[in-house]
C-alpha cells in the first residue's frame, strides 16, 4: 500500500509518500480502506518529535473509510460499510477500560501518536474502534469529527460539567476544538463567547452559534469578557492555546469558575499567582481526549445534523508536506483533510 511514512523527526520534508507492506489483520480485527484522514496539531508535534513515538511512523488520528475485510471473530460488520474510527488505542481489559474510562488506561494513546495512524491506504484495527456512519455524512466530514468533537465534549461535559444558562469562553474559534466547543456548548444551552484572529473568522464563529466574538489580536480577552458579562466573568473557559492566552483566560473567570485545558499550542510554560487561584476559588482541570461512551454520545448529535464538522480544505496524501506547511500557517478555519 501507499503511505506517508516518516523515518526521522523534523520538518514537513521528513514525510515520504511511498510503498510499504500491507497490514495483516488479525481474526478479531477489521481492515479499512482509508478515504479521508483529517489533520490535527498533534500531527505537527509528533512529526517534530514526541517521547514514546517509535520510528518509522505513520501519522493520522482522524480516519474515515470503507471496510474491505472483517476477521472471523467480527460478526456484526461487513465489507463495504462506510465507517469512521475512534481515534484512540486502549487495552479494553483493564479496570479503567472496563469502567468506561478508556482515556485513563495505561496503554491509552491516540492513533497516529503512540501507534501508527491513517496516513495510508489500509488499516487493520480492533472492532471496538469501528463506527458505521450514515450515508448523509461524507468521508471528509466524517474524518473531521472524532478527535476534536470528542475532546470538546469531554472538556465541557465529563470535566467541566457545563449546565444550561452558563457562560462559556471558547479560545481559538477557528481551531478544530474551538469549532466543536462552540457548537456543543450551544447545544447544551450555554451562552458562548468565542475568540478569533480576524473579522472573517469572527463571522464564521457567529455562524456556528457564538453569541459574542472577541478579536484576540486586537482586544484584551479579559477586558472584553468583563464588558460582555457586565463584569461578572464566565463560568467556564475552554483553553488549548497555552502560554499566549493563559493569563487572559484566568482573568476571564468568575469567582468559582472553571478553566479546562487540552493543549498548549503556543507553549506550555505558564506563570500563575496562587493568591488569584485560591482567593477566587477557581478550578483548573486537565482534559485528554475522552471516553468511548462520550464518543458515541457526541456522534449521535453529528449523525443527526445538530453538530456540524467544518472542512477547510483537502490535499491528496501525496501532497502531505504541502498540507503540513498549510496547517502550520494557521490560515484555516476548520479541518485540513488528506484524501486517498
Ligand atoms: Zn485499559
Amino acid at each position: 500500500m501507499k503511505a506517508a511514512i516518516m523515518r526521522e523527526f523534523g520538518g514537513p520534508e521528513v514525510l515520504h509518500y511511498e510503498d510499504v507492506p500491507d497490514p495483516q489483520p488479525r481474526q478479531d480485527q477489521v481492515m479499512i480502506r482509508v478515504k479521508a484522514c483529517a489533520m490535527n496539531h498533534l500531527d505537527l508535534w509528533v512529526r517534530k518529535g514526541l517521547p514514546g513515538v517509535k520510528l518509522p511512523h505513520i501519522l493520522g488520528s482522524d480516519i474515515a473509510g470503507e471496510i474491505v475485510e472483517v476477521g472471523q471473530y467480527v460478526t456484526d460488520l461487513r465489507p463495504g460499510q462506510r465507517v469512521l474510527l475512534a481515534p484512540m488505542h486502549f487495552c479494553n481489559r483493564c479496570a479503567q477500560c472496563l469502567s468506561g474510562r478508556q482515556n485513563m488506561c495505561r496503554e491509552f494513546t491516540v492513533l497516529g501518536n503512540g501507534v501508527d495512524g491513517g496516513n495510508c491506504e489500509l488499516m487493520a484495527i480492533a472492532r471496538v474502534n469501528v463506527i458505521p456512519i450514515p450515508d448523509s455524512l461524507g468521508f471528509n466530514e466524517a474524518a473531521s469529527v472524532p478527535l476534536v468533537f470528542l475532546t470538546a465534549f469531554h472538556m465541557l461535559t465529563g470535566r467541566a460539567s457545563v449546565r444550561p444558562g452558563q457562560t462559556v469562553l471558547v479560545l481559538g474559534a477557528n481551531s478544530g476544538v474551538g469549532i466543536a466547543a462552540i457548537q456543543i456548548a450551544k447545544l447544551l444551552q450555554a451562552t458562548v463567547i468565542a475568540t478569533a484572529g480576524d473579522p472573517q473568522k469572527m463571522e464564521k464563529a457567529r455562524e456556528l452559534g457564538a453569541d459574542y466574538c472577541i478579536n484576540h489580536y486586537q482586544q484584551k480577552i479579559g477586558d472584553e469578557v468583563r464588558r460582555i458579562t457586565s463584569t461578572a466573568g464566565v463560568d467556564i473557559v475552554i483553553e488549548h492555546v497555552g502560554e499566549a492566552t493563559w493569563n487572559q483566560s484566568m482573568k476571564s473567570l468568575k469567582p468559582g469558575g472553571t478553566l479546562v485545558t487540552c493543549g498548549a499550542t503556543t507553549g506550555s510554560q505558564i506563570g500563575m499567582d496562587l493568591r488569584f487561584l485560591f482567593s477566587r476559588q477557581l478550578s483548573l482541570l486537565g482534559s485528554y481526549m475522552g471516553t468511548m461512551g462520550e464518543l458515541h454520545e457526541v456522534l449521535k448529535h453529528v449523525f443527526s445534523g445538530r453538530l456540524k464538522p467544518v472542512v477547510d480544505r483537502t490535499f491528496p496524501l501525496h501532497d502531505v508536506t504541502a498540507a503540513h506547511r498549510y496547517l502550520e500557517s494557521s490560515r484555516m478555519f476548520g479541518k485540513v483533510v488528506l484524501n486517498l
